[in-house]
């Protein structure tokens, strides 16, 4: 039953989808562009992306949908999104655009599947584009170095841009300052995982040590125990027990088990079996790849955990973050970290928005 029910319908209406196409309806654009997560063509089994092309096609919209990949079109990052096109009649339907950088084939699957169909946008260059990858080397090897917390608004640069990338980012004025090169500052256990995660490309909290250390706040941390086998992994190449909860040899979890102020988070290897081993929470981001799809908040801990400098014992910067989206320098970001990292993570990456506004003017000049 591909129905929405009662209630399902009034989320939709409620819904931010819903909301946006009132706007269409009453202010009639010539064209129409729905930004959404590549996820948007599952929801209700394919029923919200129905209903949003049903809606355009009752107000007399053409319309059509596709998935882009924003890492095709400059940005240091993958992030694959759900586009829905729409043109008033009379005017032409744009195309999507084709890719202007090679990007990763395994975050290139473009195509979906509704209701057992295939569908496919118009683009054609999905084994090539004339520009390589852009990688966070491109991006942001000419940012200072900067400690856990860094605040101060405006530094100086230091150096002048080394790639196309960073020229194009940058203000031509050569004297302007760096702004928003600010992080989230981390609590003193944090802060010393952070610290020993290795600058190896793919490290992440596996390489954490299992010692004591001192912390940043005259305290010290203590030593993981293992004190349970684990059915899963059996014990280590020298004997040792490797569970940390009596769930690890089967039984059930107990409160008594946690263990709290460690180096290595207890919390994942006592999950570790059930999650893919959380790989890479506490990871970084190495020189030659490119960001997960950027957050709004960066955790070590969070569902994506890639969020540490390649080289620095710190989380990604608001600037970073923004570099990695595309955005220029001297665009500005209210409020505090956290906002700023929220106004970043929402948004369309600015390349992605101009390769889609060149389209929507070349339908347009066809036009007329
Ligand atoms: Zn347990």
């Amino acid at each position: 039953m591909n129905r929405f029910n009662s209630r399902e319908y009034s989320n939709f209406k409620n819904s931010l989808v819903a909301s946006y196409l009132s706007f269409c309806d009453y202010y009639r654009p010539k064209y129409f562009i729905l930004e959404n997560v590549r996820n948007f063509v599952a929801f209700k089994k394919g029923m919200v992306l129905k209903l949003t092309l049903r809606t355009l096609l009752d107000m007399g919209y053409q319309c059509t949908f596709g998935v882009l990949q924003a890492g095709n079109y400059g940005v240091p990052q993958t992030r694959r999104r759900l586009i829905i096109l729409a043109a008033a009649p009379g005017y032409r339907l744009p195309s999507y655009p084709e890719p202007t950088h090679v990007f990763s084939r395994r975050a290139c699957s473009l195509t979906t599947t509704i209701d057992g169909k295939r569908f496919l946008s118009n683009i054609q260059w999905d084994e090539s584009a004339p520009r390589r990858t852009c990688t966070i080397q491109d991006a942001m090897s000419d940012l200072p170095q900067i400690c856990n917390g860094a605040n101060k608004i405006e530094i100086e640069y230091g150096s002048m841009p080394e790639t196309y990338f960073q020229r194009m980012v940058r203000s031509r004025d050569e004297s302007a300052k760096l702004r928003d090169h600010i992080c989230k500052n981390m609590a003193p256990l944090i802060q010393a995982r952070i610290t020993r995660i290795p600058n190896t490309p793919g490290s992440d909290w596996r390489d954490l040590p299992n010692i004591s250390v001192m912390l940043s706040d005259g305290t010290k941390c203590k030593v993981l125990q293992y004190r349970y086998e684990d059915k899963k992994n059996g014990r280590s190449s020298r004997g040792a027990l490797r569970g940390v909860c009596a769930c690890a040899a089967g039984g059930t979890c107990s409160p008594h088990d946690k263990q709290e102020n460690t180096l290595i988070p207890w919390c994942l290897p006592h999950t570790a079996n059930r999650h893919n081993n959380w790989a890479g929470l506490y990871g970084r981001i190495s020189w030659d790849g490119y960001f997960s799809t950027t957050v709004t908040d960066p955790e070590p801990m969070g569902k994506q955990g890639r969020v540490l400098h390649p080289a620095q014992h710190r989380v990604v910067s608001v600037r970073e973050c923004a570099r990695s989206q595309g955005f220029r320098d001297t665009y500005l970001f209210a409020g505090s970290v956290q906002d700023k990292h929220r106004q970043i993570g929402n948004a369309v990456p600015p390349p992605l928005g101009m390769a889609l506004g060149r389209e929507i003017k070349k339908a347009l000049s066809a036009s007329q």
